[in-house]
């Protein structure tokens, strides 16, 4: 999973990345609202976490942009506790959540994770697909009930493909949804956690649709 923190305050900035990459998510940082604009026109996010007081351009006019342009991603405001009435604007331009400052990084992620839920159709943070279990919340994996040790990687790309249990993804698709802008990839990073991933699971537990790319075995 992908996300993209907008948020100008450098000291807020970083806790909250440092906070989601422990969380298991790739994250991207943009510092003002111009680049968080560029950034979401690439449509890779599963997740943005928005501040509304921004250089360049504010936060509910990148907001109420990516909702005309379109895009469905699910967006979390950060305000003001005094805000109400961004608060309030933030939600009817389209946010699906918010949070006040000062907040606690456990609720942000706990928040992040609810939403990527309701995003997915899951109603709980485990996911199933035949032998496999993975749970979101305490980064486990069973198969046949049977705990299998998988590396951050191995658990984000697994993650992704159980997110969509019949769709086929391409390589560059899931290269884009588990690593972020400051990830040093190597050229074929993504085959090298699928081999990973099969010697764990067993050899079928992930197709290789030729020419198209990988999903999950029925
Ligand atoms: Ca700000």
């Amino acid at each position: 999973m992908r996300l993209l923190v907008v948020e100008d305050d450098p000291m807020i900035g970083r806790a909250i990345r440092q906070g989601l990459v422990a969380a298991g998510y790739a994250v991207d940082w943009a510092e003002d609202g111009r680049i968080a604009e560029l950034a979401l026109a690439n449509g890779v996010y599963d997740l943005v976490v928005l501040d509304l007081g921004l250089p360049a351009r504010d936060g509910m006019t990148v907001l109420e942009e990516l909702r005309r342009a379109g895009n469905h991603v699910p967006v979390i405001i950060v305000t003001a506790r005094d805000a109400v009435d961004q608060r309030i604007a933030g939600l009817n331009a389209g946010a699906d959540d918010y949070l006040l400052k000062p907040f606690d990084l456990d609720e942000l992620i706990a928040r992040v994770r609810a939403l990527l839920r309701r995003r997915a159709g899951v109603g709980s943070s485990l996911l199933t697909a035949g032998a496999l279990s993975l749970d979101t919340v305490r980064k486990s994996v069973t198969k046949e009930g049977a705990p299998v040790s998988l590396s951050v990687r191995e658990f984000a790309l697994l993650e992704v493909l159980m997110q969509q249990p019949g769709a086929v993804l391409s390589r560059e698709k899931l290269e884009e949804s588990i690593y972020g802008w400051d990830d040093d990839i190597g050229s074929n990073a993504i085959e090298v956690h699928l081999h990973n991933l099969r010697k764990k699971l067993g050899a079928q537990a992930i197709v290789n649709v030729r020419g198209v790319g990988y999903r999950l075995a029925e």
